[in-house]
């Protein structure tokens, strides 16, 4: 037996969940004393992931997955999982992992659980803590299958670093051109601005900030953290932002390191987009504004006097490093 997780790449390139999943898996493969085996479609660094203690690395090496491709990616894994006789098998909460789950789940006859955020709480029965209702509460999942198909929610666990020289090997799984009938022909994405979904940091900006044309100073504060930006439903909705920024239950989560929170009242379907987010930083001008209840750090002041101090503080402390 071994764990078995599978560590997703852009371009080629790992994003720290790719790292996240190894730590996770390692960890686990230590509680039940056996190998963690690592899989990789055309990523171009697999030595980086050898900071998080794989035992063994599978490289997939196949020009029809250089865009995802859920049937065939699924079959990847499925086949590498039962080549290293895997009985634990992890990917990450993406929208990827979420396409990818249920068809691995049914190629691998295995329990799935999504949304995990924890290592498992024991190994017999297996069972593992899982966020619920919005990531307002938790709930604890047993899975009694033979194969356990675990979902690790971004940012659970971190990174832990455990040197490793993992054997290294190239595997080529057997793919049917019918799981190629759809394909993506082209992309096109935004360039120069990062995503909510990869960013460490989202500066996020709600009706408190009047309108659009205040936005510069958002942004600025946004580029000197590298951060991306980010708002409330009713701003997207006015079109003050555009909606792929819009977060919250009925738009995108956030599960960032820090995500700063200004001129946004803090209603519940606002927070449950970023109760997975590490530390919460609000600005509000009300004292009495809910969001200041979730947060980690609250300013009480006016974001136009707040937000411009801040970021030239900021740039005087970037200046000096
Ligand atoms: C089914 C449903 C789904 C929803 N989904 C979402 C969702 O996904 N995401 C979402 O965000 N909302 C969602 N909403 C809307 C949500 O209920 C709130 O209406 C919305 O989040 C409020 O946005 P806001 O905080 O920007 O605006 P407001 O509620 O108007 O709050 C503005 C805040 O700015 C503060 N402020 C004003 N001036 C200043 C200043 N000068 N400096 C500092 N602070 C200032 C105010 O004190 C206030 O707290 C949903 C609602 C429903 C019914």
């Amino acid at each position: 037996m071994s764990v078995l997780v599978f560590a997703d790449n852009s371009e080629g390139k790992f994003k720290k969940t790719a790292y996240e999943m190894v730590s996770f898996g390692k960890q686990i493969a230590k509680k039940a004393e056996t190998s963690l085996v690592v899989v990789a479609i055309n990523a171009s660094e697999v030595d980086s992931l050898s900071a998080y203690g794989p035992d063994k690395i599978l490289s997939i090496d196949d020009d029809r997955l250089s865009t995802f491709n859920a049937q065939a990616y699924a079959a990847c894994i499925a086949q590498a999982a039962e080549k290293e006789s895997a009985t634990i098998v992890a990917i990450d909460s993406s929208n990827d992992g979420l396409y990818l789950a249920p068809i691995l789940s049914v190629k691998l006859n295995a329990g799935f659980a999504s949304n995990v955020v924890d290592f498992p709480v024991s190994l017999d029965p297996f069972t593992v803590k899982r966020k619920a209702f919005s990531s307002k509460g938790f709930n604890f999942t047993e899975i009694h299958t033979a194969i356990k198909l675990l979902g690790l929610a971004k940012n659970s666990i971190g990174l832990i670093e455990e040197n490793s020289s993992p054997e290294k090997e190239s595997f080529s799984p057997t793919l049917d051109d019918q799981m190629f009938n759809v394909t993506s022909k082209s992309i096109d994405k935004t360039t120069g601005t990062v995503t909510i979904a990869d960013a460490d940091v989202v500066v996020s900006g709600g009706r408190g900030l009047k309108g659009p044309e205040n936005w510069g100073m958002i942004e600025e504060l946004a580029d000197v953290l590298g951060a991306a930006t980010a708002c409330s439903k009713p701003v997207s909705d006015m079109g003050w932002r555009p909606h792929s920024e819009h977060v919250g239950q009925t738009g995108k989560p956030v599960t960032s390191n820090l995500y700063i929170a200004i001129g946004i009242s803090g209603a519940i379907q606002h927070l449950a987009g970023v109760n997975s987010s590490k530390v919460k930083v609000v600005v509000n001008n009300d004292p009495e504004a809910p969001f200041f209840k979730a947060a980690d750090y609250g300013i009480v002041g006016d974001a136009f006097e707040v937000i411009p101090e801040l970021t030239n503080k900021l740039k005087e402390f970037k200046s000096t490093l």
